[in-house]
């Protein structure tokens, strides 16, 4: 069977997650969220989530030695050979190097790396109507991704809530930390021949026809 390992890349409320739950389902592939693994320690208050909490209360990048120690982990179970989807990470260079260090040693490589592209100014407005499922991390938007039943998860039915780090101040730093420590990667990917672009600029259903379109490419 084939395999299919990607990485999403892109900015805070480009869409990833959001494209994240329909690829996984398409390509039947586990979603590897270190976003969603970090707020799940933390709302267990776990050895991790003591560790992760002060890190995402200020946007700022949890240290590489503790986020490549857990996707390291994630991908040794079983579940991820058949493929899996990477959501947030690598989002430094040397999480990028640990990452290929970790798949080469194992005789696996990634498929593609898909940047989703989107403006600034639209990643705001994104990042603030954002509301995410408490139990299932399912993303939402006020305006653009609106739930059925009003604070109540379509897919598990549990509560809607809005990120801490979703505030405005938090934001900026959230962008900051992007452009000076992950924007990089696009370069890095694109040198490594992995890279895919798409337009994030459109509705969902464009931008995941784009990136199955740009996936026929790939092998
Ligand atoms: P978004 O997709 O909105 O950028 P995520 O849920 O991916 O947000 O990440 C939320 C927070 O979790 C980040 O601001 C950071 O503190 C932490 N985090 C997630 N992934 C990583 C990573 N690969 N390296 C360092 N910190 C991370
Ligand atoms: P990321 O994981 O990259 O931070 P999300 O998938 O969480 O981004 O999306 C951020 C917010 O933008 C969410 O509220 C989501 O519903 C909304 N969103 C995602 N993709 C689009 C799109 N193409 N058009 C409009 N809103 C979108
Ligand atoms: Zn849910």
């Amino acid at each position: 069977m084939k395999t299919t390992n990607l990485v999403l890349l892109g900015p805070p409320g480009a869409g990833k997650g959001t494209q994240a739950e329909k690829l996984t389902a398409e390509f039947a592939i586990p979603h590897i969220s270190t976003g969603d693994i970090f707020r799940a320690a933390i709302k267990d208050q776990t050895p991790l989530g003591k560790k992760a909490q002060k890190y995402l209360d200020g946007g700022e990048l949890v240290p590489d030695e503790i986020v490549i120690g857990i996707v390291a982990e994630r991908l040794r179970q079983q579940d991820t050979e058949g493929g899996f989807l990477l959501d947030g990470f690598p989002r430094t260079v040397p999480q990028a190097d640990a990452l290929t260090d970790f798949l080469t040693a194992e005789g696996r490589r990634l498929t593609a790396v898909i940047n989703i592209a989107v403006p600034p100014e639209v990643l705001v407005k994104r990042l603030s109507g954002r509301r995410i499922c408490r139990q299932c991390g399912a993303v939402y938007h006020v305006e653009r991704k609106k739930e059925k039943q009003a604070g109540v998860c379509d897919q598990c039915g549990g509560p809607l809530y809005q990120r801490e780090d979703d505030r405005e101040e938090i934001v900026r730093n959230r962008l900051e930390v992007y452009f000076r420590q992950t924007e990089p990667l696009i370069r890095y990917y694109q040198e490594a021949g992995l890279l895919l672009e798409v337009n994030g600029d459109q509705d969902i259903a464009g931008v995941y026809q784009e990136i199955i379109t740009a996936l026929r490419g790939t092998g």
